[in-house]
Parts: C-alpha cells; sequence; structure tokens
C-alpha cells in the first residue's frame, strides 16, 4: 500500500470488511504512524483534548473461574489469595476522589457467593457517602468490573452504587470467535464460560442502567486479522459505549503458556492499530489503553493515547497487593505506591498532547447522546476537594 492510497481510504466515511483488515494488518511505521494521526485526530475532534482517570483497585484475586490465559484462574495454585477489607478498598476511593480523580473501577477474580455480593454491596454505599464533595456533589464515578452475574446482582450494585449516571460496568468478551473463545475457557473436563452467556450479561448490564464496557484480547494464539475486524463489528452490534482491549500476554501461571505468544514488537503494533481502526469505526466510545500496553513498552500506554485512547486506570492498589495481581506476566509498576503512579502519569499524559480531565467522571459521550444527556462540563474550581493539590484545568 503507498501512502496515497493510505490517504484515501482513511477519508472514507465508513470502512468496510477489507479496510478493517488492510488497516489493521499495517507494519510499515510510516503508514502506521498515518493512521496513528488519523486516530488522535479524530479522538480530538469527538472528545476533546481529555484523558480520564479510573483509579483501578483490584479488590480480590479469589476467582472461581478458570479462564485460561489468566495468571489468577481457580487453578493456580501458585498464588496467594488475598481480599482487601471494606476499609482498605473505601480508602482508596477516598484518596483518588481528594487527588482529583473523577471515578474508580473496583475489579477482582469472579465469584458469586452472597458473601461477596453484600460485600460489594456495602464498598459501593460507603464509597458513594464518603467520596460526595464539592467538586462531585454526586461521589465518585464507579466501573465494575467483576465478571458473569446475574441479572438479579447487576440491579443490586446499580442500587447500592449510589450514582447512576457515572455507573458504569467492563466485561471484555475477549474475543468474538465461539471456537477461540472455547478454547480460552475449556480446561479439560470444563467449559464454563461461554461466549453467548457473556453476550447475554452485557445485554443484562444495559437494562440495568449501566455504561456498558467490553473489549478483546489482541494476539491471542491461532487469531487472525478477520477475527479482529468481526471483534469490531461485534462492538457496534452490541452497541458499546466503553471499550478496553489489550494484548494477549502470556503468563507463568496460565494454562496456553505452551503456545506462547506474538513477538513482542508486532504485538504491539497489532494492538495499537486496533485501538486506532477501533476508534474509527466507533466514534464517541470511550477507549481505554490497557496497563497491558506498557507491560510491552514503558511508554506503551501513552503510545495507545496516541492511537485514540482517551481513558487510562492507574493502579490505586497498595503495593504489597500488586503481586497477588498479575494476571500476565510482566506486569508494570509492581514497586510504586499510588501516589507515584498519580504524578508520573500526569507528566506522560500530557507529554502526548493530552490534559487530565480532574475532577470529571468522564462519561463516554456515546453513552450521553443515546440518553439524550448534555456533555459534561468541566468544573469551574481548580483545586481538588482538600484543597492540597493544584490542579491545572485547560480550556477545551
Ligand atoms: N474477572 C473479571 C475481571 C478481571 S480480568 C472478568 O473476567 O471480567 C480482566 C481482564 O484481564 C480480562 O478480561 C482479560 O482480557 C485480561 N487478561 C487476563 N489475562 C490476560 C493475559 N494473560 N494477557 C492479557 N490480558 C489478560
Amino acid at each position: 500500500m503507498t501512502p496515497q492510497q493510505l490517504a484515501g481510504l482513511l477519508k472514507k466515511p465508513e470502512l468496510n470488511d477489507d479496510d478493517i483488515v488492510t488497516l489493521l494488518g499495517l507494519t510499515d511505521p510510516g503508514l502506521c504512524g498515518m493512521l496513528r494521526d488519523a486516530a488522535f485526530a479524530r479522538t480530538t475532534e469527538l472528545l476533546g483534548p481529555y484523558v480520564y482517570y479510573r483509579g483501578l483497585i483490584e479488590l480480590s484475586n479469589i476467582c472461581t473461574a478458570n479462564c485460561r490465559y489468566c495468571g489468577i484462574r481457580k487453578a493456580n495454585h501458585a498464588v496467594k489469595r488475598y481480599t482487601m477489607t471494606q476499609e482498605e478498598i473505601v480508602e482508596q476511593a477516598v484518596w483518588a476522589a481528594r487527588n482529583g480523580y473523577g471515578s474508580v473501577c473496583l475489579q477482582s477474580g469472579e465469584r458469586h457467593d452472597e458473601k461477596f455480593i453484600e460485600f460489594i454491596c456495602s464498598c459501593l454505599r460507603e464509597i458513594h457517602e464518603k467520596t460526595k464533595g464539592p467538586l462531585l456533589p454526586k461521589g465518585v464515578g464507579v466501573t465494575l468490573s467483576l465478571g458473569d452475574q446475574e441479572e438479579e446482582v447487576y440491579r443490586r450494585w446499580a442500587e447500592a452504587c449510589g450514582n447512576p449516571e457515572s455507573l458504569r460496568y467492563l466485561a471484555r468478551f475477549e474475543t468474538s470467535n465461539p471456537k477461540l473463545f472455547a478454547m480460552l475457557h475449556s480446561t479439560p473436563g470444563t467449559n464454563e464460560k461461554n461466549l453467548e452467556h457473556r453476550f447475554a450479561c452485557l445485554r443484562s448490564l444495559r437494562r440495568c442502567g449501566y455504561q456498558v464496557g467490553s473489549g478483546v484480547m489482541i494476539g491471542i494464539p491461532g487469531q487472525t486479522l478477520e477475527d479482529l475486524a468481526h471483534d469490531i463489528r461485534t462492538f457496534q452490534e452490541i452497541d458499546v459505549d466503553m471499550i478496553g482491549m489489550g494484548p494477549y500476554l502470556r503468563s507463568e501461571g496460565n494454562d496456553l503458556e505452551s503456545l506462547g505468544q506474538m513477538e513482542p514488537r508486532a504485538l504491539l503494533q497489532l494492538a495499537l492499530n486496533m485501538i486506532a481502526v477501533t476508534r474509527l469505526v466507533m466514534g464517541p466510545v470511550n477507549i481505554a489503553a490497557a496497563t497491558a500496553l506498557q507491560a510491552i513498552r514503558d511508554d506503551g500506554r501513552e503510545m495507545g493515547i496516541e492511537y485514540g485512547c482517551n481513558i487510562v486506570m492507574p493502579n490505586l492498589s497498595p503495593q504489597r497487593f500488586r503481586k497477588g495481581y498479575q494476571l500476565y506476566d510482566n506486569k508494570p509498576c509492581l514497586d510504586d505506591e499510588p501516589t507515584h503512579c498519580a504524578s508520573c502519569l500526569e507528566k506522560r499524559i500530557e507529554s502526548r498532547g493530552r490534559s487530565v480531565g480532574w475532577n470529571m467522571s468522564g462519561s463516554s459521550r456515546h453513552y450521553l447522546r443515546r440518553m439524550g444527556r448534555p456533555d459534561e462540563v468541566k468544573p469551574a474550581k481548580d483545586y481538588t476537594p482538600d484543597g492540597k493539590r493544584l490542579i491545572r484545568l485547560r480550556a477545551i
């Protein structure tokens, strides 16, 4: 493909399946740069200059599922299991709110027992009460990422959160290819996860009022460019509000180790191409720069921002828990504390021409439009609620 041909393709109002496959497969650095610039410009045009934080709280690594790719799957007995206390979880969320993060994400392994369900309700109620303040009158926004659940459970959590306008759920379908999905989830003798069921969960989430997020892993052994193009079409079909995607990385404790992983440079480029094409096709949805990008290259998440991401999820988990939550190998920042992550990240984001949307909940603009709601306005004040830290806000 010549630069002229690519420029023509990038100007098309709608990309067809062949175009998508072509763009995903770009490897020439000059052409990849053109794709990046088109996606970045489109993101600015649709969403302005802001990147929003979701403070990530990895509250427990106890899991009842056996997803073969995942380092904390149930059958990995080498992992020491932990669950943070309610006090520790709430403390992290309050820290996030005080430091200008408009929202947090609670993620964990998958559990379905009543004790866990009620524990989450209780955490959500307390987070809501303790994060309400002048800059966040409705409390911090919350994204949940707690796996497949019954609709009734999603409803209970939605009620407990107290801030339905900024309530989100992230459940990646991992791949839209049913054969690949089965390969990823079937350990001999069991087949716990089912692609159709995961889609049903996404529909339940929508009925319960969540902004619905999903996503895939990129570079799964056996996955083709056509599979990834079909994943994007599936995002359209589900009409997702948010997308979280990252490279598939091997993990010592997982059950796919023998299949290896793609060569890191090619894998990173494929993941970035996928982000850019998804932005071009999906318009004003939120797209998160996955931490897994940073596991391949130190500035991988910033590259994600250049290729069209507008969300970053700084890890808020206290350092002592981080080693227990290694979904894949080389997970970055294992030795850092949250305070370090916050300041380091702002510099990284600004270095790529974006600003942090301090004290903004950063709801998906796609979602706001669907609901007939106005775009979020940036707060007038430029101090965090505790007045300690000057937050720099810039006009759009
Ligand atoms: N248990 C919840 C949330 C935790 S897993 C759930 O299943 O939804 C969050 C995401 O981490 C998964 O959706 C998966 O896409 C990603 N992940 C897990 N193992 C991975 C690996 N080896 N490489 C890359 N991403 C991985």
